[in-house]
């Protein structure tokens, strides 16, 4: 019975940014876990055409920072799959400069994605799962919406997931009488795109590893056990949690 709990059978998850990285970890491990899956994003990679075989999956294209795509994704699901049970606000950016010379247009872009989108995203989720009385609402912050990790450089990153952060604990607040559970999954450094794309370099790769007890990267799987439980039945009593996944980073 209780390993029943972290199963999702017969619910409808919507992840954003499903199609690669953190996001795509977590989407085929939800399919695997029995839920049906829409997955969402600007490009749809080759990874998510071939989850699409299945019809435990959908895809939606859509940019968050485009004001009409969060009703539009919520309402596709809705469409598509029947039913609204779980969302999962992982789509995100980074970018990393110092502080005076981090443009107008570059704060937009990180504020747009990071905070705007899933507050909209989650405002649209919210209402199918008021109406249910059930719902799962999982924000992927960071440990950088906690601390000022090293390598810096990172303020308008660092505080758009604060936000994210302080977003779900008001969010949680605001809907445990009503059924519907908000957390956050905060990971350190995993390896994705965003992290051995653009703003990586040998450096930044040293410095996080130093950094990290744990003495390596997390991976998306390892981020995607953490949303099944929060998204799922055996977290239960867990609402307005932030979980961290950082190999202790945050410990020191
Ligand atoms: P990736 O760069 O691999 O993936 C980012 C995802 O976000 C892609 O699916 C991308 O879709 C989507 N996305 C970005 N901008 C938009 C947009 N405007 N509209 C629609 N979709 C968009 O990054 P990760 O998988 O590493 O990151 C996932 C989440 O985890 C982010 O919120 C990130 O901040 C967070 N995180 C990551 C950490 C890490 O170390 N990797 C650490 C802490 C938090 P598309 O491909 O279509 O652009």
């Amino acid at each position: 019975m209780a390993l029943e709990q972290f199963r999702l059978d017969g619910k409808v998850a919507l992840v954003t940014g499903g199609n690669r990285g953190i996001g795509l970890a977590i989407a085929k491990l939800f399919g695997e876990a029995g839920a049906k899956v829409m997955m969402t994003g600007r490009t749809l990679t080759d990874a998510a055409e071939d989850l699409c075989k299945s019809e435990s999956y959908g895809w939606v294209q859509g940019d968050v920072t485009d004001p009409a795509t969060p009703a539009r994704i919520v309402q596709a699901t809705l469409d598509r799959l029947g039913a609204l049970d779980i969302l999962v606000n992982n789509a995100g950016i980074a970018d990393h400069g110092n502080f005076h010379e981090f443009g107008d247009d570059r704060l937009a872009a990180i504020t747009d994605t990071n905070f705007i989108a899933p507050f909209r995203i989650a405002r649209s989720a919210v209402m199918p799962m008021l109406e249910k009385g059930a719902g799962a609402i999982l924000n992927i912050g960071s440990i950088s919406g906690e601390v000022a990790n090293k390598p810096q450089l990172q303020v308008a990153y660092n505080a758009s997931k604060a936000a994210v952060h302080q977003m779900t604990r008001v969010m949680a607040f605001e809907y445990a009488s009503r059924g519907i559970r908000v957390n956050a999954l905060a990971p350190g450094y995993v390896v994705s795109d965003m992290t051995q794309g653009g703003i990586a370099n040998e450096d930044w790769n040293r410095i996080w590893t130093e950094n990290t007890p744990m003495g390596r990267f997390g991976q998306p799987e390892e981020m995607a056990t953490c949303a099944l439980f929060l998204c799922s039945d055996a977290a239960s009593y867990v609402t307005g949690s932030v979980l961290t996944a950082d190999g202790g980073y945050t410990t020191h």
